[in-house]
């Protein structure tokens, strides 16, 4: 039976008006699903018994759990989810000021970066909407959910029609009425993507840097060969992230492999005078990934000479390690076999 999880309110509207139901009663059914997370139609009670029954019998919610949860001893959590590609993972990480969710979009992911446990599955294929929103619902502390950050597995501009349908769902008064500032996408900068994105939302961007020169950022990232991260940033320029919107670029950092004095310069040099942040992330150990990554004060170092030389910089602080449910190490074991 059809889904109507992730759908948005003009196609339940077009449901209800083929099922013969008054308008008003497409903005009841969004409430109940997105704001008030119901599972059943029965707790649908300010929807006539007649209609409900209708509903039920050509639709489904289409909600589902998720199969485990592991804690980490940070408080991050860890859920698997089963979709119809296979199990994909979303991160919960609360904080004092703000409950974060990091949502997967696809099963495993296509750009294949060196560094990475998820590019080192494979591509099972890319979630609906539903099984998008599925997750931001069927976490334990679902109500609770402050921010969004589309950085769990696979690429969002992989998959950008069912990214913007779900940001709808997450934006519009009809659905969770969240500020779109809550939310940041980010990617290895697939060009067509990112401009519909940046075009249609104004959501967050964070774009994954890791390395400022074509030839290094090719050997750990394929997808520089067709975006190269020169033409991606010439191509931001056009937009305008001077106000609300944020735009980012994030930098795992490898022991001698982009820790030098070089590469802060080409940093520099790459997005100096660009109203942007860099955030450096800690590389995670990882299996089978022969990196390491650098010392505290590498890493503070690395901040500093960025800072010093006008561009935000920070140290993003590391989560959930301890369960694998940091940068770069979300893989599926399931998804294998
Ligand atoms: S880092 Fe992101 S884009 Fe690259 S393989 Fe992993 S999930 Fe895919």
């Amino acid at each position: 039976m059809e889904i109507l999880l992730g759908k948005n309110l003009a196609e339940i509207q077009a449901i209800t008006r083929k099922l013969a139901m008054p308008d008003f009663t497409a903005k009841q059914i969004a409430q109940w699903i997105y704001a008030k997370r119901a599972t059943d139609f029965e707790q649908m009670t300010n929807i006539s018994v007649k209609n409900r029954e209708l509903l039920a019998e050509n639709y489904i919610i289409g909600r589902k759990n998720y199969d485990l949860v592991t804690t980490s001893a940070d408080g991050t959590q860890k859920y698997l989810f089963n979709t119809k590609n296979g199990f994909v993972e979303t991160v919960y990480l609360p904080e004092t000021d703000r409950n974060t969710l990091c949502i997967s979009c696809q099963a495993g992911c296509k750009m294949n970066c060196v560094f990475c446990m998820t590019g080192k599955m494979g591509f099972s294929g890319s979630l609906f909407s539903s099984e998008i929103i599925n997750q931001i619902l069927s976490v334990e502390n679902s109500e609770k959910l402050t921010n969004f950050v589309f950085m769990g597995m696979g690429e969002p501009f992989d998959n950008t029609a069912q990214i913007i349908q779900a940001i709808d769902v997450i934006t519009s008064p009809w659905g969770l009425a969240l500020s779109p500032h809550r939310i940041t996408v980010s990617s290895v900068g697939i060009m067509r993507g990112m401009k519909e994105f940046l075009e249609k939302t104004d959501c967050h961007l964070a774009i994954s840097l890791h390395n400022p020169f074509h030839e290094e950022r090719f050997a750990m990232m394929p997808i520089e060969k067709a975006y190269p991260i020169e033409k991606i940033v010439t191509e931001l320029k056009k937009f305008d992230f001077s106000h609300q919107r944020r735009l980012s670029f994030e930098y795992i950092m490898f022991d001698g492999i982009n820790d030098t004095q070089r590469h802060a310069t080409g940093i520099v040099k790459l997005l100096r005078g660009f109203p942007c942040r860099v955030n450096l992330i800690r590389f995670h150990k990882a299996e089978g990934v022969d990196y390491q990554s650098p010392s505290q004060e590498k890493m503070e170092w690395f901040r500093d000479y960025i800072s010093n030389n006008q561009l935000i910089c920070t140290i993003r602080r590391s989560r959930g390690e301890d369960i694998s449910a940091a940068c770069g190490q979300l893989k599926t074991e399931q998804n294998q076999s």
